[in-house]
């Protein structure tokens, strides 16, 4: 059989001296988007079973830079990604495991990388944590086959990704919730009966120390520390410094400091009033069960009662998860397609100019830049502002979607295809509960609420810096016009209220039609 294959190499190897050292029953924990020790489902799993098997437990992480352009993925968040990554070796060598770190040039080589890693660390036992976008599962799929037919390896799959998976939330005739306020009373009385659902895994034991002399060369082994990236990097590292510590301290700091607060903090972009912990949640460096399992317990073991911002946040992480289960429900969201498919037939502008206008945060419209901007310059945008920005994208410049979609991962250091494509079905009305389409943020109104003193505009719109908080929602349409070109500030792009009624009556046009 392949398997006594295997122990013939391994013994050959070996010999002379080490023989009889080493059998094939070592175990492989494969990393992918769960870059932490603690509270990880696979390697909590993996680590049981190296143990029962008297044997060594080993990481792999596999570079795949197609994946990554698959994904339009930023390379702020890829570079965050490899510092995690660093760190993760590290924590993981204080257990004297050892990170083994392969690149795949082509995604297609990745079944024959895991391939030659269990080959070569005489692995048995292979344990990962199941994905839910339609192409990674297709891979991990192909990966499987490859090793169970080749080397007769055993797989285990875990459910790590959502607090409750898919599968155990359903509405009574037993199919997925496809709104989100029933679906998140149903997941909230799941997580409240069953305690295992918020039970946190342990971190993996030490390994014996022959390890070391076993596998010496992946003790030494490096992964690149960073990713090459147009931002500020000095900047990007204070921002979001790497790291599992990292992600609990910002976690217990906003517990301690902000959360009570969230209620009204959360809305107002200048107060800085969230946890900004969606870039470690989306790089799985901490998982959204350690988040609510804090949340709860600061919340006196409450989900949905008691302090109203620790409620309020913890339902945000149930947005999280609700759009999680709809890409596993509903994958061709996952494939570039509306939620409602009737809002297919939507025909978009294919402005370009208004397109990069908007990219760049040039629409002449300070809330909508000064959201842009923000994005541009730190890879991250405040939600209020992400709402704003989008809507203005589909309603006010009648531009698709997918464009916008696309564009913030590009940008994002937290992008996330489930809450990003949930986001932007959201503001486009194509969505799940989607706000109704004739719901239009009117920028300026949204600005005097959102930023009434235009603190936020003034710090990332340094040209608007000098006009009071009268003015600085509405620059052309207050100042004359000798005062406005002083400024050098773009005109509004378009007019919102033609905007508006422009879209509207495409949109009707369209539902008439379904
Ligand atoms: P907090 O307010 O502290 O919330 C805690 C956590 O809850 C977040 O880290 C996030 O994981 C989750 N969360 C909060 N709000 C939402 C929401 N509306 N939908 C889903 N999860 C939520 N979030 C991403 O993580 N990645 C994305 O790519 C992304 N793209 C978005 C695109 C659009 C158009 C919109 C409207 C929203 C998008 N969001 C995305 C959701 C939300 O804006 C961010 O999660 C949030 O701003 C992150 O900041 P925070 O960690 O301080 O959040």
């Amino acid at each position: 059989s392949s398997l006594s294959k295997l122990q013939e190499t391994v013994v050959k190897k070996e010999e002379p001296d080490n023989a009889g050292l080493i059998v094939t029953k070592n175990t492989l924990m494969w990393f992918r988007t769960d870059l932490r020790l603690q509270d990880n489902t696979a390697l909590h799993a993996a680590s049981i079973r190296a143990k029962v098997g008297n044997s060594f437990l080993v990481g792999l992480y596999i570079i795949s830079p197609e994946e990554w352009r698959d994904h339009d993925e930023a390379p702020v968040k890829i570079d965050f990604w490899m510092r995690n990554l660093h760190c993760l070796r590290e924590s993981l060598e204080k257990l004297a495991i050892p990170l083994v770190i392969k690149t795949a040039i082509h995604k297609d080589d990745i079944p024959g990388i895991v391939q030659s890693v269990v080959e070569d660390m005489y692995i048995s036992h292979v344990f990962w944590n199941a994905e839910l976008l339609v192409d990674e599962r297709k891979r991990d799929a192909s990966v499987k086959k490859a090793l169970l037919a080749r080397s007769n390896v055993q797989v285990e799959e875990c459910d790590d990704q959502c607090i409750v998976p898919p599968a155990d939330v359903r509405t009574k005739t037993g199919n997925p919730y496809a709104v989100f306020t029933p679906f998140y009373n149903t997941w909230c009385k799941l997580v409240d009966s069953e305690p295992h659902y918020l039970e946190l895994s342990q971190t993996p034991e030490r390994n014996p120390p022959e390890i070391r002399t076993t596998f010496a060369q992946y003790f030494d082994q490096n992964p690149p520390s960073s990713y090459p990236h147009t931002l500020d990097i000095n900047n990007m590292k204070e921002l979001y410094p790497a790291g599992e510590s990292q992600a609990h301290r910002r976690l217990d700091s906003f517990i301690k400091n902000k959360a009570s607060r969230y209620q009204e903090g959360r809305d107002i972009p200048q107060l800085e009033g969230t946890s900004v912990l969606s870039p470690y949640l989306a790089a799985g460096v901490i998982s959204a069960r350690q988040c609510v399992a804090a949340a709860r317990t600061a919340n006196k073991g409450k989900l949905t009662t008691g302090d109203e911002g620790l409620k309020t946040w913890i339902k945000e992480v149930g947005w999280r998860e609700f759009y999680r289960h709809i890409v596993v429900a509903f994958p061709r969201v996952s494939k570039s397609h509306a939620f409602q498919p009737k809002t297919e037939t939507v025909e978009w502008s294919d402005n370009e100019e208004h397109f990069q206008r908007w990219c760049q945060g040039k629409t002449g419209f300070p809330i909508v830049d000064a959201g842009m901007r923000q994005l541009n310059s730190i890879g991250y945008m405040h939600n209020r502002l992400r709402m704003i920005t989008a809507c203005f994208l589909v309603k006010d410049l009648l531009i698709n979607w997918q464009q916008g979609e696309k564009y913030f991962m590009s940008q994002l250091i937290d992008g996330d295809l489930p809450s990003n494509n949930g986001g932007w079905q959201w503001s486009a009305s194509t969505g799940t509960d989607a706000q109704p389409y004739f719901r239009v943020f009117n920028p300026l109104l949204q600005s005097q609420r959102f930023d009434a003193k235009g603190d936020f505009i003034r710090r990332w719109v340094p040209e608007l810096k000098s006009l009071n908080d009268k003015q600085i929602h509405n620059p052309h349409g207050v100042l004359s016009p000798k005062e406005f070109a002083k400024l050098r500030y773009p005109k509004p792009i378009v007019d919102h209220a033609s905007a508006k009624a422009k879209y509207i009556a495409e949109f009707k046009r369209v539902l008439a039609l379904a």
